[in-house]
């Protein structure tokens, strides 16, 4: 019974700072993009690709999760947007507070579209709400398809899932057809996005997206 208090305070905690953030962030006019997956589904890879084709039209920044390095944040860095890293220490998700103090390290007058990168895990980082107007998830098809029905949270929870890696297509054995169709089964009204953020293949159609997004508002 004490664990569960405890989660529960914790959480509505969270709440609470989650919608300072996003009340901080409206009153400055920044749209912002929860980013999650697993380790390795192509985050950091994503916002590469897809940040040059975004500077031209939004003032972009991003908050880098990381449990330990800060090699994302360098590789975002140099693409010359504005990057703040947050070290979790071992934390395996973000959570609103930690969301809270990177913000102050923005000007956020000047920025339109931030991204939070979470920690690449598939369980918590569903379960915290950081203030984001989107959720949106990778899925990379090295992984099994099965991942919606294990992990149903993240699916439930974000507006979009993107299938990463579609490159690989032939050489792995991922059922997309099955891995949406059972997404759409946990969040009926989930968008779906294939990209290779090798190829480039599908990015201009999550660069839409958030265009979209941003318009319809938080
Ligand atoms: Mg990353
Ligand atoms: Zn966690």
């Amino acid at each position: 019974m004490h664990e569960i208090r405890v989660g529960e305070d914790l959480r509505g905690k969270n709440e609470e700072i989650a919608r300072e953030n996003r009340e901080l962030l409206k009153k400055h006019g920044v749209f912002a993009i929860n980013l999650m997956s697993a380790p390795g589904a192509g985050k950091t890879s994503l916002l590469v690709r897809t940040i040059p084709l975004l500077k031209e039209k939004f003032a972009v920044g991003v908050i880098e999760g990381d449990l330990q390095t800060s090699r994302d944040a360098e590789r975002v860095a140099e693409l010359g947007v504005k990057v703040h890293q947050i070290e979790t220490g071992g934390v395996c998700h973000l959570d609103a507070s930690m969301v809270h103090s990177a913000l102050h390290a923005f000007d956020l007058e000047g920025v339109d579209l931030l991204f939070f990168e979470n920690v690449g895990n598939l369980v918590c980082p569903a379960e915290f709400d950081l203030g984001e107007d989107r959720r949106v998830m990778l899925l990379s098809i090295t992984e099994g398809d099965d991942k919606p029905k294990k992990y149903p949270l993240m699916f439930m929870e974000s507006q979009l899932m993107i299938l990463n890696k579609i490159d690989l297509a032939e050489f792995v054995d991922f059922d997309m057809e099955k891995a949406i169709g059972e997404a759409r089964d946990l969040n009926s009204v989930l968008d779906v996005i294939r990209i290779s953020c090798k190829t480039g293949d599908g990015v201009d159609e999550w660069v839409e997206w958030i265009e979209r997004a941003v318009k319809a508002g938080g």
